[in-house]
């Protein structure tokens, strides 16, 4: 198999037949031996049905099929498990990402690229807020993390067989793609490319499944936030210590006890249990992420797929 595209799927329908209209004309003209792998993340409208039409029609199509919403980070592992190209492309299913830049980096990556991701020089379709949050979170990500995880990019992109067999390596379950594939090294460039808005339909990305991505992003590739939260109890000790001996220099010294009042004394307890909370709460994610890993759950559990299909229909005819 030359080529393989893992896309994954959540709630989709209005996007899958003008997606592999668009994508079987790109791959078609790089090779004939290539496979469109749908990963269905628990899709609550008609995905699966327009998937399993597709496969049934066109065998260079396979699909899987979760038993549960196990989110976009998981369905793109599923993907690659899954796939057989030498040269696997990992692509969003809403049409954001366009299927026809997969030739420009098919090109660098048979100049011998190992890695050959999609660098977004402007965003369409997304507000003012939302923009500055993403460009907002890069930039504390790269401050954040001592690997050099590219900037304004997702996880479009084309990888070689040797980086998913790296992957695979990686047993973390809180997955955060890119930062993997920029930990594993290699040769790596990028294409750039203006990002469109969603074809059709909503993201599926809400708020929490977005701030769990960034933590995820964090906690997997740096340490710092727990140093910043030991440095914040270090001032915080340092400045009451500054309090403490102006209270008793105050009193014992100049004769002048200092001011009086719960207004000081309330601030001081709610700033120093503030700052207790966050870096407690610092601790709770990492720790979280510990105990995931040590509960050595499967990562997905797939309810249905061409693969099992194909088996059923081989038993079936024996
Ligand atoms: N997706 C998924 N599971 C989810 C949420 C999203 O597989 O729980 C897929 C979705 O179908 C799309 C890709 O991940 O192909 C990116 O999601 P989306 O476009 O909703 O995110 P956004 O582009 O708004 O950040
Ligand atoms: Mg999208």
């Amino acid at each position: 198999m030359d080529i393989s595209v893992v896309i994954p799927i959540y709630n989709e329908e209005g996007n899958i037949p003008l997606m592999y209209e668009r994508m079987t004309k790109v791959l078609s003209q790089i090779s004939s031996d290539y496979e469109i792998i749908f990963v269905n993340d628990y899709s609550k409208d008609s995905s699966l049905s327009m998937i399993k039409n597709l496969a049934k029609k066109d065998e260079h199509v396979k699909y899987l099929s979760f038993s549960r919403n196990f989110g976009h980070q998981v369905a793109v592992s599923a993907g690659l498990d899954f796939s057989k190209g030498d040269a696997v492309a990992i692509i969003d299913g809403d049409l954001q990402d366009p299927p026809e830049l997969i030739t420009d980096m098919y090109e660098k990556y048979k100049e011998g690229y190992k890695v050959v991701y999609a660098k977004r020089s402007s965003r369409k379709g997304v507000n003012v807020f939302k923009k500055m949050a993403y460009k907002l979170f890069y930039r504390i990500l790269d401050i954040l993390t001592d690997i050099k995880i590219p900037l304004d990019t997702g996880d479009f992109r084309l990888i070689d067989r040797v980086i998913i067999k790296h992957l695979q390596e990686m047993p973390e379950r809180n997955k955060f793609i890119r930062g993997q594939i920029a930990w594993i090294g290699y040769k790596q460039t990028f294409v750039e490319y203006d990002r469109d808005a969603r074809f059709m339909g909503e993201t599926g990305y809400s708020f929490s499944k977005l701030m769990k991505l960034a933590i995820d992003g964090i906690t997997g590739f740096s340490s710092k936030p727990l140093k910043i939260a030991s440095n914040m109890g270090i001032i915080v000790s340092a400045f009451s210590f500054c309090i403490i001996v102006y209270a008793l220099i105050s009193q014992y010294v100049m004769h002048t006890p200092p001011i009086r009042g719960w207004a000081s004394l309330i601030i001081s307890v709610s700033f120093i249990g503030g700052v207790q909370l966050i870096a407690i709460g610092i601790i709770g994610e990492y720790i979280s992420r510990i105990n995931n890993d040590v509960r050595q759950r499967p990562l997905y559990i797939i309810e249905e797929s061409s693969k099992k299909e194909e088996e059923d229909k081989l038993i079936k005819e024996n």
